[in-house]
């Protein structure tokens, strides 16, 4: 029987990530990235056992379409017995601003949305928008067969009184300045997960979803459905992260601009580029260092520290909206995933809620869904993320 494969792309500024996917299977039969580093691009493919089958380096192009264009040629011309068997393509859209909440086949006025949500994803919705426009041409026979799927769109469940900001309500009416969060896509994933392995329908779920990688958020999820989350108007908000501030006091900004005349754009780049744990240590914005720096270096540790306090502030904060049951803590993303030392640092500080890690289990690295918590505690379950396979599933229910 033909398979019928979901081609996913997820296109940012420094990295084009590409997957070949069945959803139902749940296989990925290629897995590709195109990392834009300085002058140099680099193209590698890994195959279904996650093997290297291809790695080339490129000379920098001169636009974003060229990039798309190569992972397409790349495609057709070496891995076309693939290509034959995709129905769909799938495409990670960072936001859907506040019309797209939902996942949709790409049409021209969905293509025109996407555009205008740039203003609150200028680093990535741009991008989105050239991947579509190259796809649509390049494998125009699935034309009609491009979905797109937006990391907003699970928190559009998030009531009035959690999105808004307290500032004049013409902004939201006018402007739509509110919170829109981020990595929907991911904490669906993990709430489907969660739902397996604790052995109970998702809409009858209550979880705090710890999204941890050098960009980070967590979610409040009640019945199944997100009712908050850490990240705003744009993925500034929340935690302190790799390079982004997260919660400051707006009035640092005014404070930076009028008093020590430091330019709006170097403000910008300040807070999104040169803050978060990089900022504190100045060291790296890679968890990994600042860990094996953390015996050694004052300021890696306050870093992590930093971190995980605000962290383990969100998760106290959010178990208030869990209606007086919360079924599972998960951790997920990069840091998530992999640091059981800032896992334990996090819920060291949470007894209160009943949270208690199992050391042993804790330190245990299966790379896949296991649960970290003693006997006496509510379960902590680590769930490596995989937005692809929510995007493909997505794609999949659209278009077959
Ligand atoms: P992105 O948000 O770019 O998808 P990831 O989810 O891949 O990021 O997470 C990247 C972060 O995870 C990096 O800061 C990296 O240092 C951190 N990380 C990966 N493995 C480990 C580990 N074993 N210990 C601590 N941090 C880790």
């Amino acid at each position: 029987m033909k398979k019928k494969l979901i081609l996913v792309l997820n296109c940012g500024s420094s990295s084009i990530k590409f997957s070949v996917i069945d959803p139902i299977l749940e296989i990925t039969y290629l897995d590709g990235i195109v990392d834009i580093i300085n002058s140099k691009i680099s193209l590698m493919i890994k195959n279904l056992i996650k093997k290297t089958i291809l790695r080339k380096e490129f000379e920098k192009m001169d636009s974003y379409k060229k990039l798309i264009k190569l992972i397409f040629t790349t495609l057709l011309c070496k891995y076309k017995n693939y290509l034959d068997d995709i129905v769909g393509i799938g495409h990670r859209v960072v936001h859907g601003g506040p019309c797209l909440k939902k996942s949709m086949i790409i049409n021209p006025n969905v293509l025109l949305k996407i555009k205008q949500s740039s203003i609150f994803a200028p680093l990535h919705n741009p991008f989105h928008v050239v991947a579509i426009k190259v796809a649509l041409k390049m494998m125009s026979a699935l034309q009609h067969n491009n979905v797109v799927v937006f990391d907003t769109a699970f928190h559009h469940t998030i009531p009035k009184k959690a999105f808004l900001y307290a500032i004049p309500y013409k902004f939201y009416k006018n402007y739509s300045i509110r919170r829109y969060g981020a990595h929907g896509i991911n904490h669906f994933y993990v709430l489907k997960k969660s739902s397996f392995v604790l052995k109970k329908p998702i809409n009858c779920l209550n979880i705090i979803s710890c999204h941890l990688g050098s960009g980070s958020s967590i979610t409040a999820i009640v019945d199944g459905q997100s009712v908050d989350t850490s990240m705003g108007l744009t993925p500034l908000e929340g935690v302190a992260m790799g390079t982004r501030c997260g919660d400051i006091d707006p009035y640092i900004i005014f404070y930076m601009v009028n008093e020590l005349n430091i330019p709006i754009n170097e403000v910008q780049k300040i807070l999104t580029k040169e803050s978060g744990v990089l900022g504190i240590s100045s060291i790296t914005s890679d968890f990994r260092q600042l860990e094996e720096k953390y015996s050694t270096h004052k300021s890696a540790k306050l870093s992590i520290d930093i971190f995980c306090y605000r962290v383990s502030k969100y998760i106290s904060g959010y178990s208030s909206l869990m209606q007086g049951r919360l079924d599972a803590i998960i951790f997920t993303g990069g840091i998530g995933e992999n640091s059981s030392f800032i896992r334990q640092k996090i819920i060291h500080k949470l007894s209160l809620l009943s949270l208690f890690i199992d050391v042993r289990k804790n330190e245990r690295n299966y790379k896949k869904n296991i649960f970290i918590n003693s006997t006496n505690s509510i379960p902590i379950l680590v769930i490596p993320a995989n937005e692809n396979q929510i995007i493909a599933q997505e794609t999949y229910n659209l278009v077959v």
